[in-house]
């Protein structure tokens, strides 16, 4: 049931956790505070960077955890010390009952920072009702302002969607970031445009390195660059922000912009030693880090019976074997072919 994959770390302190409450802590002392919920494989893009135009077979229904077992699994987690829920996919407004999942999730106490990360194509009709529940930010992704640009990206045509949810959700005072993947042809100029949206509003634009999740086959090294270089060179005033809260991204500010910039070095694994984040999959996988395959398989232990304590019991040991970082994660897990971010949930 529990993938032993730490017979070759080293062994440190043993964490003090507490079975009930708070403390998910693993073996390097990263206390574990957020979890991202997949709750669709399904999208409606078809990011090139993401997954084939029509390749990656979709999970079959059944095998998609059920708004209920994903309610008990947020319970769980929170008795373990999860603040920080994030709903993510695929795209997850494009699984039926979205809306209502997050107005329950809102009704949990313990949830005290509730996000959800969306492409924007369908948000804007559901920006009242994520006002009127308080959810606490939307990441939006959008990696080009140009139309053209957009369609080649995405192989679809939704850009004007995708800006009526960010100028909607600056509208109703909901706290946004734009998420924009730059890509190996991403040009200064385009990169200068999105910045434009931070100069302009108060929005963090955060530009992430490209990962090896395509749902294709493996390529080569990517080439991602020095973005942090980047960035300096396009914008030579900016000054990087200290953040006390365990991150994943940078933080930058430019003088008289209303945002900050930002970026995510997803592929260089910078951060590792201070992530903070668990995921769990559409079919129940718990991943504690992006670039495992899988470290529990909840689903099964949902469908089997398993009672709250047996499940938390099999979380905190899983969260235990972590890997040290995303690096070692992927030699342990290394695959002929690429999975899909749709079914990891960025
Ligand atoms: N559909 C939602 C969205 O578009 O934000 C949520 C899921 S999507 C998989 C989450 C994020 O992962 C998006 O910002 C997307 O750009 C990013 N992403 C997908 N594949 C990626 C890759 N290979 N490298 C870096 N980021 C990727």
């Amino acid at each position: 049931m529990i993938k032993n994959h730490n017979k070759h770390h080293t062994p440190y302190a043993s964490p003090v956790i507490h079975q009930k409450t708070g403390n998910l802590v693993d073996l390097q002392g990263r206390r574990i505070t957020y979890l991202r919920l997949a709750i669709t494989d399904r999208c409606n893009l078809r990011c090139r960077y993401c997954r084939p135009e029509d390749g990656v077979p979709f999970i079959p229904h059944k095998e998609i955890l059920s708004f209920e077992e994903l309610e008990r699994l947020v319970a769980i987690f929170c008795d373990l010390g999860i603040k920080k829920v994030r709903v993510t996919g695929g795209e997850p407004f494009s699984r039926r009952g979205c809306m209502p999942f997050l107005v329950r999730l809102r009704r949990i106490d313990r949830v005290q920072h509730l996000h959800i990360t969306t492409n924007g194509v369908k948000t804007s009709r559901y920006l009242d009702e994520l006002a009127a529940i308080g959810l606490d930010g939307i990441n939006v992704s959008l990696d080009t302002l140009d139309h053209n640009r957009f369609r080649e990206i995405t192989r679809r045509d939704y850009l004007d969607s995708v800006l009526q949810t960010v100028h909607g959700a600056l509208a109703r005072g909901t706290p946004l970031k734009i998420n924009s993947v730059v890509l190996e042809d991403t040009s200064d100029d385009e990169i200068i445009q999105l910045a434009g949206l931070a100069r302009d509003f108060p929005i963090t634009l955060r530009f992430i390195e490209r990962m090896p999740f395509s749902g294709t086959v493996r390529t080569a090294r990517l080439k991602n660059g020095n973005l942090s270089l980047r960035l300096k060179r396009i914008f030579p005033e900016i000054e990087e922000c200290n953040v006390d809260i365990p991150t994943t991204a940078r933080i930058f500010t430019m003088p008289d912009f209303k945002g900050n910039l930002g970026i995510i070095q997803g592929y260089s694994r910078l951060f590792c030693q201070r992530c903070n984040k668990v995921r769990i999959t559409p079919s129940g996988m718990l991943k504690t880090c992006l670039y495992d395959n899988g470290a529990l398989d909840l689903k099964k232990l949902l469908r089997d019976g398993a009672g709250d304590y047996e499940i938390r019991k099999a979380i905190i040991n899983c969260v235990q074997k972590r890997f040290a970082n995303g690096h070692e994660a992927e030699r342990f897990s290394s695959r002929a072919s690429e999975p899909s971010m749709a079914m990891i949930g960025g």
